[in-house]
């Protein structure tokens, strides 16, 4: 048997090091058993995945060292490796289970599904609905068929009981039937769920060992089900644990940050966040701290992976990032990577059309341009004063601004100008008086390059990470506080 191993990434948004965090296991899983290493690109969520986004994916896994045997880009024997031109396959798959008596298609309108779960909720059960909840009386769904009502496939399941499920870390696991739902496989749009192209493309990809995050496996009894049903052998799963912040919750954008291409921006070598995401969960038999990813795959035993939540830790990252650059990079290789990062002619020219009306002399151009390539920068409570928003009012169009970057998918000047113009317009703040504590939140200083050309040059990424923190420099927003303007904020957009 050869191992197959892949992560199935969907291509909505940043990526996340919790992407790669997994990736790196699969990879090194694969490459311990000499088996391959799969890329899947889970993007049935037509409405927000994006090619941008699949894109990024790609570069950041590739810039991570992590290649793939298989997938979108590079081809394989078990393509399309892109759910979304899988359709067809799935739809079949859908309509065999009906024919077996496995699935059913419902009728159930959003409103009768929403009353059917607070009916049971006022009865005080506490369990998912099933498929007898789900039933309509044959005339009324025979009618709603014929006038060609839109309906979902759903999977018949167990109405009690236990499941057992087998992970490599954790043993046996018991789940109870009763929380298990009759699961949508295929949408009224024709598209199918994660859990129905999941069973399907791993049983047709081959796929032998399933190393996915935790949060998956309250999905394995429905999986286990569906291969069941399918007459398929089920892969060997394996749960792993959730990356954390340092209070525990789960690594999540609003505490701490997630994305890639924030790691790469930040000016962190590659090499030196693998290590640390191998760090996560996982050790070396010798404790070492500092490692390659050969000498990872070198020693790589899975059953060496702890069940605590590994805590993701910035300041740890930093601190080994330093070791890295300070003992691994002889100055020719530093002056390499400072090249690579941003001191390289591509970005220049991105800058150059902001700067070059704003010098005299060559030496200009240094000051003008340090916030291009710094992390977080030297801005205190002082550097807002000049502002006309101030206390309150500051934090909320901070806050509101960042609310309002987090949801642009396609991170273009013009999108970011309307996106930030609406927000202004929506608090009845003056633009002017709106882009000021921007300036000083990105640039660091009250006048600059224009703050819109420069959160474009600048990415998303660190965009977003410069009004959080001075968000925290000025203080910060209680969790209170958070809520309110959550609901206001939700309110100004409609
Ligand atoms: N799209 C899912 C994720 O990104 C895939 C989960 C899985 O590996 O089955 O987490």
């Amino acid at each position: 048997m050869t191992v197959r191993t892949r992560i199935a990434p969907s291509p909505t948004g940043d990526p996340h090091v919790g992407t790669a965090y997994i990736a790196l296991f699969n990879f090194c899983f694969a490459r311990q058993h000499q088996g391959k290493f799969i890329l899947r690109i889970e993007d049935t969520d037509q409405s927000r995945s994006t090619s941008e986004s699949e894109q990024a994916i790609f570069d950041s896994l590739r810039w991570m060292g992590l290649e793939w045997d298989e997938g979108p880009d590079v081809g394989g024997d078990y393509g399309p490796y892109r759910q979304s031109e899988r359709r067809d396959i799935y739809r079949q798959y859908a309509e065999s289970l009906i024919d077996k008596g496995h699935a059913f298609k419902c009728f159930r309108s959003p409103e009768e599904l929403d009353a059917l779960r607070k009916g049971l909720k006022e009865q005080g059960i506490n369990r998912a609905l099933k498929p007898y909840d789900l039933a309509l009386p044959k005339d009324i769904m025979l009618e709603r068929e014929a006038a060609g009502a839109p309906y979902v496939i759903r999977m018949n399941v167990p109405e009690q009981g236990k499941v057992a499920i087998e992970d490599m870390l954790r043993g046996t696991m018991e789940l109870d039937w009763a929380l298990v739902d009759a699961q949508i496989l295929l949408k009224s749009d024709g598209m199918p769920t994660y859990h129905l192209a999941n069973v399907v493309d791993d049983h047709l990809m081959k796929i032998t060992h399933v190393l996915r995050g935790e949060e998956w496996i309250n999905s394995a009894p429905k999986h286990k089900l569906l291969y069941e049903y399918f007459g398929w052998e089920m892969p060997v799963l394996c749960h792993l644990p959730l990356l954390r912040n340092p209070d525990k919750s789960k690594l999540s954008k609003r505490k701490n940050p997630t994305s890639i291409l924030y790691y790469q921006r930040m000016g962190y070598l590659s090499e030196a966040l693998l290590n640390y995401l191998g760090r996560m969960g996982w050790s070396m038999p010798d404790e070492r701290e500092k490692f390659t990813l050969q000498e990872m795959l070198d020693n790589f035993d899975l059953q060496r992976v702890s069940l605590g939540g590994p805590i993701f830790d910035v300041e740890k990252l930093s601190w080994l990032n330093g070791l890295w650059i300070r003992e691994d990079l002889s100055l020719e290789q530093l002056a390499g990577r400072l090249h690579d990062w941003a001191l390289n002619k591509d970005y220049l020219m991105q800058i150059l059309p902001h700067a070059q009306q704003r010098m005299e002399t060559l030496s200009d151009f240094t000051p003008l341009a340090a916030f291009f390539a710094s992390g977080m920068l030297p801005i205190n409570e002082a550097s807002f004063a000049g502002g006309k928003l101030q206390g309150d009012d500051l934090l909320e169009a901070l806050q509101f601004a960042l609310w309002k970057l987090e949801n642009i998918t396609l991170w273009q000047r013009d999108d970011i100008f309307a996106a930030m113009k609406q927000t202004a317009d929506a608090g009845e703040i003056k633009i002017k008086d709106f882009f000021a504590p921007l300036f000083v939140a990105i640039s660091g200083t009250a006048a600059s390059i224009s703050v819109i050309d420069a959160m474009q040059i600048l990415g998303p990424d660190m965009s977003r990470a410069r009004i959080r923190y001075a968000i925290e420099v000025l203080g910060g927003i209680g969790k209170k506080k958070l809520k309110k303007l959550e609901k206001a904020y939700a309110a100004a957009q409609g």
